[in-house]
């Protein structure tokens, strides 16, 4: 029988009365035909409330205990959703990330999938079992470990099980019926998009556009699994949603289709670095190895330079998530003392959002960071630091713009309407 992969997010398996509503759409799936793959995220709120108690308990935990601790949330709405379909008379059966398993690295809080062992969820169907409910988010390390796959990984678990089972579509059920043009939770203009390009949705997920998680998109695009975003909460069918798919399949011919945020990003700059050789490789190899994602990267020519010659100093700024300030502290400041790196002083500002445009159609239309930085400009809004690439531009400003600065770029690039 043709399998489907259906994943339900937090808000959807938020208590026993969404479960169920979740339940009666697998359940309609399968009287359609299909087997049906369920992944599960832990109910809304479940992982935040782990994650915390991990944190309040030790603040610079093993990160072994941590996967151990918040990849619980799963276990829990994985067993609810197979006895809520059983009790639907629908032969459902439950599956940890250990049991598949679902190998992974090591890396905890942030492992990849490296394999699914089909085997035992095979044997089920062949069995007559009709649906394989697995917990989200979780895997098994080499080590024998639980780990997880990093926050919003249940949508990485639904495509993997997609490309692994040879799915005709992974369906990822939310909160919102659609992949918007920007969060409609920020914009009442943001507009839903039939389609959207496997490139695009890529960028605008690594800028911060959590509906789906990026390496979930990484997978979709590198297996040719037919991705769709839809609404737990309405009444859906085959056309609901918006497709992820390849550009060629694609009728809109915008030069930017979104605007992303990410609002808890902070700039760290290093004032008056010894400018020489190697100095960056210095700073953010120290960084790296402590596990800090460093997102943009700007190296000035130093105002602060009192009594040095200004060609032998610089100011070095990056950014990063504002979680993982205290361990980029702690690594330039351990890195100074081994004598590695010498600066003045270590400037953070904790305040700051990354807003971002992204388009396909900006590879071959210039003019797009000039008509971004004029729609800033006209309400206000200072931009601290940019980044470019081939299909995207992202500027770093204070978090209170943020809201009003996707507002503008919207409005700036025409997204309230199709074209
Ligand atoms: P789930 O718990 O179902 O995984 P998430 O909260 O992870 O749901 O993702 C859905 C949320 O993503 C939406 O509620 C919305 O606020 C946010 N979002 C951000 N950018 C977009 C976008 N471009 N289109 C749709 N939703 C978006
Ligand atoms: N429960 C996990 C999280 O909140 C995984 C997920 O929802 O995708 O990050
Ligand atoms: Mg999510």
């Amino acid at each position: 029988m043709p399998i489907l992969v259906m994943k339900f997010g937090g808000t959807s398996v938020a208590d026993l009365t969404r479960i169920r509503a979740a339940a009666a759409k697998v359940r309609a799936e399968v009287a359609r035909g299909h087997d049906v793959i369920v992944i599960v995220s832990a109910m809304a709120g479940r992982t935040n409330e782990l994650v915390g108690w991990v944190n309040e308990t030790s603040p610079m935990y093993d990160a072994r205990e941590y996967d151990a601790v918040v990849s619980s949330g799963e276990n829990v709405t994985a067993g609810l959703m197979a006895l809520t379909l059983q009790e639907m008379d629908v032969p459902a059966r439950s599956w940890q990330g250990w049991q598949v398993p679902i190998r992974t690295t090591s890396a905890h809080g942030a492992a990849r999938i490296e394999g699914i062992d089909r085997a035992a969820i095979d044997a089920k169907f062949t069995e007559g079992f009709r649906v394989a409910v697995i917990a989200g988010f979780q895997g098994l390390s080499p080590e024998g470990r639980i780990t997880t796959l990093g926050r919003g990984g249940s949508d990485t678990t639904a495509v993997a099980f997609a490309a692994a089972f040879e799915a005709i579509r992974c369906d990822i059920y939310t909160d919102v019926d659609g992949i918007y043009t920007t969060d409609p939770r920020i914009s009442a203009r943001a507009r839903k998009l039939e389609r959207i390009s496997f490139e695009e949705m890529l960028e605008l997920a690594s800028l911060g556009a959590k509906v789906l998680q990026t390496r979930s998109v990484e997978l979709a695009m590198r297996y040719k699994v037919r991705l769709r975003v839809l609404s737990s909460f309405e009444d859906t069918d085959e056309t609901s949603g918006t497709l992820v798919c390849d550009e060629d399949e694609i009728m809109e011919s915008k030069v930017v289709s979104g605007v992303a945020h990410s609002r808890d990003e902070a700039k760290l700059t290093l004032v008056t670095v010894e400018d020489r050789p190697g100095i960056a490789a210095a700073i953010f190899g120290p960084l790296a190895e402590a596990g800090v994602n460093v997102d943009m990267i700007v190296q000035n020519i130093s105002e602060e330079a009192q009594g040095q010659d200004p060609r032998e100093v610089t100011d070095m700024t990056f950014s990063c998530p504002t979680d993982q300030v205290a361990r980029a502290q702690k690594a330039l400041e351990a890195a100074r003392d081994r004598g590695e790196i010498k600066y003045d002083k270590l400037e953070v500002d904790t305040e700051v959002s990354k807003v971002s445009v992204v388009g396909i159609g900006m590879r071959s239309h210039a003019g797009v960071a000039a008509r971004m930085f004029a729609a800033l400009a006209a309400d206000g809004v200072n931009i601290k630091v940019i980044a470019t690439s081939e299909i995207k531009i992202s500027v770093l400003i204070d978090r209170k713009y943020m809201e009003l600065a996707v507002q503008a770029l919207h409005d700036a690039f025409d997204l309230d309407k199709a074209g």
